[in-house]
């Protein structure tokens, strides 16, 4: 079968590689969409935990090709959608409930092979039904479960203020969470004009035209708000957003740091400021229990994908597809399609 694989950062290709079969206790799924998303940029520069030689795609969904002995929920044939993180269930950081900070943590796309190949294999337990979903509302499963998580540890007041900073895939999603979740308000900054539309369209309540300049943008929205937001999100993983997150959060609110920035990224931090104003940074990475949920909200319709893929390309064209989703401003969801 054809799969992209990077055998050191940078440096990929997509080329024949042995079809995996199922042993017990997995599947074998024929990935016929898989999302593009930051993290595969960092992937692809060798950051994250990316282990080499690597076939990234993290955000997978396709058709059950074969299953191993002991699985019974899924059957041959069946759409599903993947969660690409399990936890060892037995290392120290498991027994003691941190699943998502495993030792042994399995990531396919990340540490070990994923969709953005014709086939993919995974633990059975993370394959989960989703025929009566279409492919390209199934791909959001795994960055929806994501945004789940950001809930579950956001522990967001009812009725809070929100901001966030960014209207990518993952921002778009998060905000409609945040909007069904109990926010007050949310309201949503970004440079893209159509991104700001289709926030509008799915509900967030006031958009705000900004450029890529940080300090700019929060100027525009300090004079928007001079007492600040209860929250501010940052779905950017731009460090210099995030630096001007806590300036804009009210007293006793909450700086989320939701986007990846780079590794060796720095903000200045006024403990002073966070200590008189009672603030609170708080991250949010990943998720491994958050898939059922997700897809409760997309059966639902509530979570909204429509508008959201504005690409797609065949595995042939992973190059493109990765830089479509750096630099091009009509980007969202870019989608690889192993079938094309
Ligand atoms: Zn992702
Ligand atoms: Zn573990």
């Amino acid at each position: 079968m054809r799969a992209v694989v990077y055998d050191r950062p940078r440096s990929f290709a997509v080329q024949e590689v042995e079809r995996p079969s199922a042993g017990p206790g997995q599947v074998v799924v024929d990935v016929d969409r898989a999302g593009v998303c930051g993290t595969d940029l960092h992937l692809h520069e060798g950051g994250f935990f990316a282990a080499f030689p690597l076939t990234p795609g993290h955000e997978s969904t396709g058709v059950v090709r074969e299953v191993g002995d002991g699985v019974g929920h899924v059957r041959v044939g069946q759409r599903v959608a993947v969660d690409n993180a399990s936890a060892c269930g037995h290392c120290p950081e498991c027994s003691r409930g941190n699943h998502l900070f495993c030792e042994d943590f399995l990531s396919l796309g990340v540490n070990a092979p994923g969709g953005f190949a014709e086939s993919l294999v995974s633990p059975a337990h993370k394959v989960y039904p989703a025929d009566d979903l279409a492919a390209e509302v199934a791909v959001f499963a795994e960055p929806l479960a994501c945004a789940v998580h950001g809930m579950d540890v956001l522990g967001l007041r009812p009725g809070a203020d929100v901001l966030v900073v960014g209207a990518g895939t993952t921002g778009l999603l998060l905000a409609q969470l945040l909007l069904h979740g109990g926010a007050g308000r949310v309201t949503m900054a970004a440079p893209t004009a159509f991104k700001l539309a289709l926030a509008e369209s799915f509900g967030v309540d006031r958009v705000v035209p900004v450029t890529r300049d940080a300090e700019a943008t929060a100027r525009t929205l300090a004079a928007l708000q001079p007492g600040g937001f209860d929250v501010t999100v940052d779905v950017t993983g731009a460090a210099a957003v995030v630096a001007t997150l806590p300036a804009l959060t009210a007293t006793n609110g909450t700086v989320f740091v939701y986007g990846m920035c780079d590794e060796d990224a720095r903000i200045p931090l006024s403990p002073y400021d966070v200590f008189r104003r009672q603030l609170t940074v708080r991250g949010s990475f990943a998720q491994v229990d958050c898939m059922d949920r997700s897809l409760a909200w997309l059966r639902s319709g509530r979570i909204r994908t429509d508008g959201l893929v504005t690409h797609r390309f065949p595995l042939a064209e992973y190059g493109t597809a990765l830089e479509t989703l750096r630099s091009d401003p009509t980007s969202l969801k870019v989608l690889v399609d192993p079938t094309a």
